[in-house]
């Protein structure tokens, strides 16, 4: 081969290669899609746990979402679970990728418990940036075991503001929103995550849709990705106890709150109680959701933004 054409054989692949990374969207992936206790839950022995016990497979972790830059390396964990480190390994690549920081938001316990594997008993971390609302953060910085994080600067924490928009770098952005839910020790936000060319958002617990200002059809209908709160399939799923106080949209009220969204393939719901029927991979209440035009958000999955 002629030196001129093996320099521009190179630089065809050079530029190709370029080109190729060029073309790696950031993606959110789903870490987790259980409630806050995860499946099994602890002491549930009935039909919805009782076949998980020794099935690892069967077993699911506590709803969470990785962001990944794919050019960069670059992660980011939403929520910090009890099931912090299989997440952790998942999102990071085996540790090859690096985590940049957590998303957090609320406390209740399947949302921030995981950062207890920052800390000096486990990984012992320097300055992980763990984001937060002015109240969640008031909460980590004065109760322990939280506040030695805080005190060792295993964490560092950064207060979001309500609807202010943070740049993760200079493809991806997110940005907290309040929602109505049960603050016993925090306010309590969704996320929207804005890619190059797609956004998302992420609304795992809130009371009724009525009760929040915002329209969630129309939110629906302006994202590509809606990942919501699906804790429970119906009222009557946990037997003698009358459920329309339990502060949650019913999957079947969200379907009908969301019956006219066009295109309803990027609604997925997440965050699933032990008792939810759709769990069950040939259940009638999982089909009617599919078949309404709906998803169910699965661990592992992937959506490019
Ligand atoms: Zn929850
Ligand atoms: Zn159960
Ligand atoms: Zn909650």
């Amino acid at each position: 081969m002629k030196i001129t054409s093996m320099i521009g054989l190179t630089l065809f692949l050079l530029i190709s290669g370029c080109t190729q990374s060029a073309l790696q969207d950031p993606y959110v992936v789903v870490l987790g899609i259980a409630q806050d206790a995860g499946v099994p839950q602890a002491g549930c022995m009935k039909e919805c746990c009782i076949g998980r016990w020794n099935n690892p497979s069967n077993q699911l972790m506590v709803t969470s979402l990785g962001i990944v830059d794919p050019n960069s390396k670059e992660t980011w964990m939403i929520e910090a679970t009890p099931d912090f480190p299989n997440q952790l390994k998942m999102l990071t690549d085996n540790n090859q990728d690096k985590l940049e920081g957590i998303f957090l938001t609320h406390a209740h316990i399947g949302h921030y418990t995981g950062l207890i594997h920052l800390g000096r008993e486990a990984m012992g971390t320097q300055k992980v940036n763990v984001y937060a609302m002015p109240k969640m953060a008031k909460f980590l910085r004065s109760n322990g075991p939280w506040s030695q994080l805080v005190d060792l600067e295993n964490i560092r924490i950064n207060k979001l503001k309500n609807e202010k928009t943070l740049e993760l770098n200079d493809r991806i952005s997110i940005t907290p929103f309040i929602v109505p839910h049960r603050d016993e020790f925090s306010e309590t936000v969704g996320y929207k995550i804005e890619g190059p060319s797609k956004s998302l958002i992420f609304i795992p617990d809130i009371d009724k849709w009525e009760k929040w200002e915002e329209d969630i059809e129309k939110v629906a209908s302006e994202n590509e990705y809606t990942l919501i709160d699906g804790s429970f399939f119906e009222n009557g799923e946990i037997p003698g106890r009358d459920m329309s106080e339990i502060p949650h949209p019913f999957i079947v009220e969200s379907m009908e709150v969301l019956r006219d969204v066009k295109d309803k393939s990027g609604i997925h719901f997440i965050h699933f109680n032990h008792t939810n029927p759709v769990l069950n991979q040939d259940s009638s209440p999982r089909k009617d959701v599919l078949n309404a035009g709906f998803n169910i958000a699965g661990s592992g999955q992937k959506m490019s933004i």
